[in-house]
């Protein structure tokens, strides 16, 4: 049941007098749900909480943090149709689409709960006392990682479930012990409470601290920026725009103690096409990059916004057959009217520059809040010259860069900002040739795909989903797979501490079973003597 107020820790509360609703695109009106943002004392209370129940989490085995993730997953499923309607309301994307996100985040909340409960992902080290070392007695040293505290999660407007209020970031941080509030996405709240909602049943049944989880409703930055200043709040996940990313972590870096806003961003995920593959497979390829650019109307962080050959007849083939697929695709909604606006206006300022061809551009009329895609063209020298061309055009957009030779083009791959992704399209020999695309190219980006498109991310264990500034804020951990955890952590050392004080992480017995370092060797077994 949608009650539209606040969930801090265990409490329903409804203080404020700002209200707003969610927009359905799909039929192009409000929908009827009525939320209250957040006011200040709520967002104190939420982070008190959070601050007392991290206290108790922390120390709770990773076998009791895993029944609560199952038991997430398992309400998350419980949730059945309500959730999936409340989501494609909220959305305007399709069912199957929420159900695919459903499964992803479940399956994500699964896999964290194993990470949890078989416990060798604290990295747990040990190097023992050598007493009589000479000239100095070695003392008996152990580390592991530990979690940071209270975090706060943003969620993205394109994945109300997945990258949202139980989603990986949420996931990974309860993993390792953080307690977690959500800022909840303004455009999803209904699909945000009713996660919210199966959370803290979850925590409930497995006995977790009140507080260990809260979701705050909020319209604009203010209930963000907020948390993101509080001083009982440690670490920050964000999954958004440059714009949004960039202003949160700034002020993080302002606070008089600075914590880390982890966030994952924009992205224009270069597609490099070398000559060979533009001959031989130009029908194919047309196919499924306008396949790529217009799925799910765009809204990827993923999505194939440049695409990179050497001018000539090959290239000018391939982007008339590319521009002829892309106008047979049907427009799809945008996530909101705002996103579309938003759209538009990156495309004016695309097309505004007097470098810029269009190559396709759908021009029938479509429903409301639909979004028209667009492919444009324009030379490698004025790419090199014109920054704003560089910038991310949310939406089904792609811009074709024709460059002069293999040179320019890599000297575009080395002008561009990072990137999530960097795709390499070519034969076998060809690729072989261009190493030094390849290498440029990794230089700039956080994963090549070969032959395919960046559409699309799998969640597995050597997914890496980050890549360098500004695809994300920091280039060493991925938003994606069982490794996102150590975002959370930071390491920590016990230096002669009696036996019996230890985590059992770290005790002689290795009462866990866990795999640990012990003096260089990667072993699971006991330490006898001591
Ligand atoms: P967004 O506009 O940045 O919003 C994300 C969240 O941040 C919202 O809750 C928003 O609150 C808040 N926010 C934005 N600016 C803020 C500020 N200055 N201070 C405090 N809070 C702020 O992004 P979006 O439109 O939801 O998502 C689309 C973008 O996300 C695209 O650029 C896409 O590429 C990127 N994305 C990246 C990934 C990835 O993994 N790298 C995944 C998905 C999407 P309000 O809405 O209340 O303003």
């Amino acid at each position: 049941m949608i009650t539209g107020e606040n969930y801090i820790g265990n409490q329903l509360s409804s203080l404020g007098n700002k209200t707003y609703k969610t927009f359905n695109p799909q039929l192009n009106r409000e929908n009827s749900f009525v939320y209250t943002e957040a006011t200040i004392e709520e967002i104190n209370v939420a982070a008190n909480l959070a601050a007392i129940a991290f206290n108790v989490y922390k120390t709770m085995p990773g076998a009791k943090k895993a029944l609560f993730l199952n038991a997430i997953a398992d309400e998350i499923m419980k949730l059945d149709d309500a959730l999936i309607q409340m989501y494609c309301s909220e959305t305007g994307l399709p069912e199957g689409r929420a159900k695919g996100e459903r499964g992803r985040t479940v399956g994500q909340l699964r896999a964290f709960a194993t990470l949890a409960s078989e416990g060798s992902w604290v990295e747990a080290a040990i190097d023992t006392a050598v007493p009589d070392r000479t000239p100095a007695p070695k003392p008996d040293l152990r580390k592991m990682l530990v979690p940071l505290g209270p975090t706060v999660v943003f969620g993205a407007s394109n994945f109300p479930l997945a990258y949202a209020t139980a989603g990986g970031d949420t996931a990974s941080a309860l993993a390792a012990g953080c307690s977690v509030i959500v800022k909840s996405h303004p455009m999803h709240a209904g699909t945000g409470e009713l996660v919210a909602s199966a959370i803290l049943k979850a925590a409930r049944q497995t006995g977790m601290p009140n507080g260990v989880f809260s979701n705050l409703n909020s319209s604009g930055i203010e209930v963000g920026e907020m948390l993101v200043q509080h001083p009982l709040v440690k670490a920050v996940g964000f999954t958004g725009s440059i714009k949004g990313g960039r202003a949160l972590y700034d002020l993080a870096a302002k606070r008089p103690e600075p914590i880390p806003v982890f966030a994952e961003m924009g992205s224009i995920n270069p597609v490099v096409i070398l000559p060979n593959a533009l001959v031989k497979r130009k029908e194919e390829l047309a196919q499924t990059y306008a396949g790529s650019i217009t799925l799910g109307a765009g809204q990827f962080c993923t999505n194939p916004g440049l695409l990179l050959g050497v001018k000539g007849e090959a290239l000018t083939n391939f982007m008339d057959s590319l521009s002829e697929e892309i106008l047979k695709i049907e427009p799809s909604s945008m996530l909101h009217p705002a996103i579309l606006e938003a759209y538009e206006s990156k495309k004016n300022n695309i097309l505004n520059q007097s470098q810029i061809e269009v190559s396709g551009q759908y021009e029938l009329d479509v429903q409301p809040n639909y979004a028209r895609q667009l492919l444009t063209t324009v030379d490698g020298r004025s790419f090199l010259e014109n920054k704003l061309l560089h910038q991310e055009v949310f939406g089904p957009f792609s811009m074709i860069v024709q460059c002069e030779d293999i040179n320019q083009l890599i000297q575009v791959i080395k002008n561009l900002d990072g990137q999530l992704t960097g795709t390499l399209i070519g034969d076998k020999l060809e690729l072989s040739e261009h190493v030094d695309v390849f290498e440029a190219l990794k230089n700039r980006v956080g994963r090549i795909i070969f032959n395919g498109v960046p559409t699309g991310v799998e969640v597995c264990t050597s997914m890496n989903h980050g890549g360098p500034y500004p695809a994300s804020t920091d280039s060493r951990f991925t938003a994606v797979g069982i490794h996102s955890i150590k975002r959370w952590v930071r390491p920590f050392s016990y230096q002669n501490c009696p036996n019996e004080l230890l985590p059992d992480a770290l005790k002689n017995e290795n009462p866990l079973g866990i795999y640990r370092l012990v003096n260089n060797h990667q072993t699971n077994i006991k330490i006898e003597s001591v």
